[in-house]
This record gives C-alpha cells, structure tokens and sequence, in this order.
C-alpha cells in the first residue's frame, strides 16, 4: 500500500473513478483511489444507466455532454466495452407548457451544441408505433445519447486510470482526515469479509495526500462528519421495476427494428428504456423518502429496499397507457436503491468550504451521466486551479455551513427528487422548507401581496401580487412566456422610474475588513482602485484565470476599515475565497480582519425620483434640506445618517439606475425601518418592489449581474467593464486577465421579440446564419417598450448597431446591440440633485 501521493480520490464508484481517471489524464503522475468495498459497490452498481442529455443548467449541460462523448471513446482506449447503447431518447410531451419547455431547453442545447430535434405525434408513430400518441403534441429527440452498463462504464474507466499510472486499492475504508498545513494525512483501514459483511480488521495506514478528493456517494454525511462540514448530500430511495418480455415489442425487433429511444413521458414522471425484451420503467414519483440521513448502516452494503409497489401504481399505469401492448406482461425484477440528492438537485462538486486542497464530489443524482464531465472539469480545475466552464453552480459552498440543517436537506431533497420531472419553469419557486431565513419585514411585505423567491435560504420578494391572491397564485402564474406575474414586476419597475420603489436586499452577503493591513489586502485583492473615505467602489476579485469570482461594492468606512457587500446568493462562496485569500496573503503588511456581518445589517434599497424627497421627511439633522443634497452626499458615497430612531449606513447607489440610495440598517431595527419608510412614502407614491422587476431595470443600465454575465468564465474585461479595472497596480489574476484577451464581449441588446414572451437569459444569438454567442440575462424594458437582454457575443459585434436575431419560442426574432446602458446614458437621473 503506498502511503504518500499527489491526489487521493475516495470512493470507487462512476464519479470517484472518474476523476482519478482524468486526473492522470490531465498530467497528475501520482494519483490513487480507495473503495471501501468493491469498484461500482455504492449506488453505481444498480444504476438503470440512462445518460439524459436533458437539463435546463448551461454547466451542466456542458458536463453531460463532455460524459456522453467520453463513453463512446472508452472502448477504443481501454478494450473494455462499455455498454453505450445510443438508442437516442425521446422526451414527449402532452401539454403546450412543456413544448415551450423544450423550446426554453432547445436554446440552452443549442449554446452548447446539443444534437436535437423535434418530431410531431405523426413522427413518433411512424418511427415507434407501440407508442400512443393521440394525447401527446410532440417530442424532443435526442439522437446522440441513449444508455449504457453503470459497472462497464465504470470498469472502463478504472481500466483506463490503471494504463495511466492510477493505483486502484480495494477494501481499504478512509476513517480520518487531518490537515497538517500543506498535505492532509488520512487514516484508513483495511476492511474484510465476514460472513456476508464488511468489517474493519487491525490493519490501518495513514496515507500523506497532497489533495484528497472525497466521492463517497451514499456516504457523504459520514465523509462531512470526519471533516467537520455540514453537507446536503442526503440519498432518497429511488425505485425501478423491469418487466417480463412484451411480445409485441419482442415481434417488433425480430422484424429488424432498432431498439427504442430512452422513452420519457415527463408529464407522466416516468423514463422507460427496453431490457431484454421487456421494459424498464423508473418512476420519479411523489412521496419517496430520505434515507440514510444520518449515515449509512453498517450492515448495508450493495443492498437494495424491499419494493413500494403501491408508491409507483399511478405511473405504473400511465406506462401502460402510453405503451398498451405492456399491459399483459407481468414483473421480472425491481431496484429500490438509495440515489444521492441535494436541494437543487446538482451535485457538490468543488473546493470544500474552509478547507485546503480538499475537494468534494458528493450528491450526484445523475452520477452516471455526469461522471465522465464531473471528472473532466474537477480535474481542470484541481490541476489548472480553474475549469473551462463556471463551476459556481455546482460548486458545494452553495449552502451555507452557517444555516443549513439535515432537516433542510432531507425535506428539499425529497422535493428535488419528484420535482425531476416537473415543468422546469425559470421562474419556478419550490415551496418547501419556507419560510425558513425571513428578514424582518417578512410579514409586511407578505401582508402587501409578496411573493418570495428563496434564496440562499432567504425570502425575498420577487413580485408584489394581488393583497387577496389564493395560495397558488404564484404557482399558477409561472410560465415560460409572460407569466401572470408580469403586470405586477412591470407595475414595480415603472413605479422606480416614474415615483419612488423601496427593495429589500437584506440578503446581500457583507464583510468586513479592518485592521492596518486591510488596504494593502484588498488593493491587491481586488482589480479596482480602492475607495477614499467614505466613497464606494465598484470592483472584482478575480480567480487564478483573471476571470470574475466576485463582484463587490467596496465602502470604505474609514482609513482602515471596508464594508465589502456582494451577492446574497453567494454568501459561503464569497466568504471562503474572501477568507482563504486573507490567510494567503498573510499579516506582513499589517494585521487585518475579516469579519462577516452578513445577518448583522438589513439592507432597504430606496430608488426613484423622489427617493430624495420621501428620506427627507425621515432624516434627523440639523439641515435636513441639505444632508442629502449633492453637496453633503454626492453619489458614490456613504454616510452614516438617522431616519427617526435607526441609524442608517446610508450608500448612495441604485442598482435599478434611478435616484436612490441603499440604507443598511442594524437587523434587528428592520421592522421599524420599514414601517417609517412605508408610512413617509404613500404621500411619495412609494410601491414596493421585487427581484424581477429590479433584474429588468438593472439591465436597461448594462449592470452586469454576478451569476449571469459575471462569472468564472469571462474576465472583467470580457465583461467589457475596463472602467472598473486598474491597469496602473498590480493585482490577483492581473496577468492572467491580460493573457487573456478578449475571447467574446458582453453587450446589451433591445429585442423585438414575441408579443407574449422575453427572454430568460440563455437563448442563442445569431448573426445572419451564424451562431455567435449568447444571452446570459433577459427580461423586459418598461423605458423601452419591448424585451431587452445582455450577452455575449464575438467581439467584432458587440457594437452598438449590430443587428443580431435571438432564438426565442423556435423562432429568430431581431435585436440591436445598443450603447451600454441605452436608459440614462449619462446618468443624469441617478446623480440628479436637489
Ligand atoms: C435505482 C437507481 C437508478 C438510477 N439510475 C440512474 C440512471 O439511469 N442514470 C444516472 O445517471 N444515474 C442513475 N442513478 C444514480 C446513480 O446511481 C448515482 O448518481 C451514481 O452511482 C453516483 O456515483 P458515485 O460514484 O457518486 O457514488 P457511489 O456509486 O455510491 O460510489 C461511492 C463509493 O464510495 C465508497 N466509499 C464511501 N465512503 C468511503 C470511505 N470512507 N472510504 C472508502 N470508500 C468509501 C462506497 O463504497 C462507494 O463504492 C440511479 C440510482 C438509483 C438508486
């Protein structure tokens, strides 16, 4: 057993043995993976095998594809065949929703060069006639993808680790990690067989480790526990049944037809796959439980669940339906095994928060078919220090170690698990688990009709309703066109531009840094020249690429002192690049701390013409005429002021582009802010508004979005803001930044789109014939009258006047890059005094 090495990967299952394979693949010399048990003996083994294409996510999509094109390379390579039969796969659909949801997917597969058709009911018959399809109004093919043998596939790639140098080491279990600085060293134990049963013997190592991957599947609460993390890798038991032959399908082959596509009837909730004549049906059905919350027994081993045959009848019969000639053939075998979920149903694939050269690939519920790009891009990013594709999604920091609870995971990933086959509408809110983190205006703000969005755990009101809409208003108004939402968010967004609009963005994450050597710190930290006392700043921190890893508004409060505030759905993300790149730079320009301050401050953005004129009527100073003129508060800057009893952190910035200002105000002081805010502004026209309505406003003003046009895959630059980018001081990523280049550019776009839709942020852009880049935010402009979206595209035409067309609804419809920020270029309105 060898007891130092580069990477340790633990867990041979598909991910596991993935990513040791593309380690060594990606130049790493010195790799080994343990197994507990046997390779493929976690939930690998009796996996169904499909690899859907499918997914409504632009980096995961990009990982399923790298998968799908891998498999088919590996027999070549290895010798082994892996099981890949492309047997394409077909998505039906019964209703015009989930034709428009796979016109909404089409677009995010055509960014990403995805094979796929569509095919009328009259199709679908021709080509598979055991299917009815009176009901259906069409499908999505899929022709490349299809399914193959979890073990082979697994196999394949163990072999293919082994030819590049890997050690593979059966039955040795991991039991510790320590961190000794610059390695961890992780104790194992050799495991042995008795009686049908795994169980430690005498014999344990420790083993030196550089950088340890932990894969461990159904065991990933015991892997969080010996690393002191909370993780929402929980597993829910899954279930398939596969069926005796089907003579009708059984004649149909002999007569030399082609197997049949993966069959998904998403409205049904089922995928159905041939076997041996027969069927596989695999229900995503409600109400199957967590398990293994705590960890898994000891006694479990590669076991299964007795069936729940009564949990799975209705889609029992609704296969039947769709394929009649199954009704006659009776039950062969059935799986119930535990699969892996999180909340959002994406794995934890990334850096662990907190720690140093341990990295987590835990959770992963479609773990077959995303193994081969899971591993492909964590490779790239352990052995490059970034990845070709934003990982953010994806990345385990996602929830916060601060609020997440097993409760949390258990009841959302339940939710995951029968929401997989759900319409995936983008602007689609899961209730359960909510409320669970609620600012203190909550239930104001749900009294005046809110409608909340969860974020990072947070409600935060996307929408202001009707006072008296039933509970499912919201549920009922999602849509992938115009949703019933719309009125409202477009009420809001004129209510900023045309009187005054308060949002509460209590959500933001916020930091501070203080201490003599916090500037030194954060000048190198971040690309922008630091603030003066009492200004603000725009800036980035950049990852190792020089490409966006963070956006934050710096304050600085005084000489030594900054309040950094950055997207409130990143908030553990922010904080452990924010935390390690402190520990990084170290105290030898002075000491400094990094505090977060995140559930310390509220945050009310007040925004709009007579933002001026409602705070007036609130603030206590000896010239309140005055303190909020241009003169004592210029825009960009903060005081510290009163508005009757609350001290305010007020921050003259509106992310929606009008006359506003940000007030930070002590948390616990939230309710009473609000209502004085609430009872000065009805004489002001004061309307509440949410996210949606701020996320259109903000794009008529070019204000990239992190998450959308910011992220770990364009640069500052890229992102066509230069003017928030020093050249002059050296800073983290600089060289890389410039190395660069400008690869594809950020623009804004007006659409004239369909009368009934927008754009959603991840359709393709066309220049004449030629796909050129894409959108990675949309919406609609109440200044402009029509759909607006930002994107990116080849630099040579992020030029305002370019005529580009966007695939919206199947169709092209035209676009004009515009002049960033076409609402108030000069920002008259913004810096408006009085
Ligand atoms: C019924 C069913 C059908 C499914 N169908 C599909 C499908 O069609 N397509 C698809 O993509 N996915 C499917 N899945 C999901 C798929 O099985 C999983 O996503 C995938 O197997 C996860 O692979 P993994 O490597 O992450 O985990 P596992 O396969 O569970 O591997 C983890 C490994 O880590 C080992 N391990 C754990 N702790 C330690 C330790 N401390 N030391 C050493 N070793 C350790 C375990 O023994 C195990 O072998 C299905 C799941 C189920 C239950």
């Amino acid at each position: 057993m060898k007891t130092e090495v580069k990477a340790l990967v633990v867990g041979g299952g598909a991910v596991g043995t993935s990513i040791a394979y593309h380690l060594a693949r990606a130049g790493w010399s010195d790799v080994m993976l343990l197994e507990r048990d046997e390779l493929t003996a976690g939930s690998t083994w009796h996996a169904a095998g499909l690899l859907p294409y499918f997914n409504m996510s632009y980096a995961t999509t990009h990982i399923h594809d790298y998968s799908i094109k891998f498999y088919k390379t590996l027999e070549e390579e290895t010798g082994l065949d892996a099981g890949f039969f492309v047997v394409g796969n077909l998505r039906m659909a019964q209703t015009q929703a989930r034709m428009d949801e796979y016109r909404l997917y089409s677009a995010t597969a055509e960014t990403c060069d995805v094979p796929h058709e569509f095919l009328t009911p009259a199709q679908i018959k021709e080509r598979w006639p055991l299917v009815r399809t009176e009901d259906l109004l069409g499908a999505l093919f899929h022709p490349t993808d299809g399914y193959i043998n979890p073990a082979d596939v697994t196999m394949a790639m163990a072999k293919g680790a082994r030819q590049r140098g890997v050690l593979i080491e059966r039955k040795w279990q991991v039991d510790g990690y320590t961190w000794h600085g610059d390695h961890w060293q992780v104790q194992v134990t050799k495991m042995a067989e008795r009686g049908g049963n795994l169980v430690p013997t005498e014999e344990s190592v420790v083993i030196r480790a550089e950088h340890v991957v932990t894969a461990t599947g159904n065991h990933a609460q015991r892997t969080a526990r010996m690393l002191g993390l909370k993780t929402p890798a929980i597993p829910v038991e899954h279930q398939y049944i596969i069926t005796e032959p089907d003579p009708a399908l059984v004649a149909w082959r002999a007569e030399g037809n082609p197997q049949h596509p993966v069959l998904r009837d998403a409205d049904a909730k089922w995928y159905v796959r041939e076997e041996r004549g027969g069927w596989i049906l695999g229900p995503y059905e409600r109400g199957a439980p967590a398990c293994f919350r705590y960890g898994v027994p000891d006694s479990f081993r590669a076991d299964l669940f007795p069936l729940d045959l009564e949990r799975i009848e209705e889609d029992y019969m609704s296969m039947i339906h769709r394929i009649p000639t199954s009704e006659t053939v009776g039950l062969k075998d059935d799986f119930n095994g535990p699969i892996c979920y999180t909340p959002d149903g994406n794995p934890l694939l990334g850096p662990a928060p907190g720690l140093r050269n341990m990295w987590l690939a835990e959770g992963f519920s479609f773990g077959i078919t995303a193994a081969g790009g899971a591993g492909y891009y964590l490779a790239q990013l352990m052995t490059e220090g970034e990845a070709a594709i934003d990982m953010a999604s994806l990345d385990p920091k996602r929830y916060g170690q601060d609020w997440m609870t097993t409760d949390y995971a258990v009841t959302k990933n339940e939710e995951a698990y029968e929401h997989v086959f759900i319409l995936h509408h983008p602007d689609e809110e899961r209730p359960a688990a909510r409320p669970l983190r609620t600012a203190p205006a909550y239930e104001r703000q749900k009294a005046l009709g809110a409608q909340f969005g969860h974020v990072n755990g947070w409600e935060r009101p996307n929408y202001y309703g009707p006072l008296d809409a039933p509970e499912h208003f919201d549920h009922d108004a999602r849509s992938f066109r115009r949703g019933g939402w719309w009125e409202y968010a477009e009420a809001e967004a004129r209510a900023i531009r045309e009187t005054v609009g308060i949002i509460d963005a209590s959500a933001f994450a916020k930091h501070v840094v203080k201490g003599p050597g916090a500037t030194a710190f954060l000048d190198h930290f971040t690309c922008n020249k630091l603030p003066k006392v009492g200004r603000i700043n725009l800036t980035y921190a950049l990852s190792v690429k020089g490409t966006t890893r963070t956006e934050y508004t710096i304050v600085r409060l005084a000489e030594d002192e900054y309040y950094l505030v950055s997207a409130g759905a990143w908030h553990a993300y922010d904080e452990d690049y924010l935390q390690k790149a402190a520990e990084d730079f170290g105290m030898d320009h002075g000491w400094f701390t990094v505090q977060d301050v995140t559930t310390q401050w509220g945050v009310y953005a007040v925004a709009g013409p007579n933002a001026r004129a409602l705070l007036q009527g609130l603030v206590r100073d000896a010239e309140p005429e005055t303190v909020l003129g241009n003169k004592r508060f210029p825009w960009l800057s903060m005081r510290n002021i009163e508005l009757g009893m609350c001290p305010v952190r007020a921050i003259r910035v509106a992310y929606t582009g009008e006359l506003g200002w940000e007030l930070h105000f002590p948390m616990e002081m939230g309710l009473y802010l609000w209502d004085q805010l609430m009872a000065a502004g009805a004489a002001h026209g004061l309307k509440p508004v949410g996210a949606r309505a701020q996320n259109w406003l903000r794009q008529e003003k070019s204000y990239r979005a992190f998450g959308t046009e910011l992220g770990r895959d364009a640069t500052p630059l890229e992102a066509d803001l230069p003017r928030f980018v020093d050249l002059s001081k050296d800073f983290h990523g600089k060289a890389a930044m410039e190395a660069t280049g400008i690869r594809s550019k950020c623009c804004t776009l007006l659409i004239d789109g369909p009368a009934d839709a927008d754009p959603w942020g991840r359709e393709a852009l066309y220049h004449g014939d030629t796909r050129v880049g894409r959108l990675t935010s949309g919406g609609y402009s109440v200044a402009f009258g029509k759909s607006i979206g930002m994107g990116y595209v080849r630099p040579e035409l992020a030029v305002p006047g370019t005529k580009l067309l966007v695939r919206m609804m199947g169709d092209l419809w035209p676009a004009e890059v515009v002049e960033d920020s076409p609402y108030d270029p000069a920002n008259a309105r913004i810096r408006i005094d009085g």
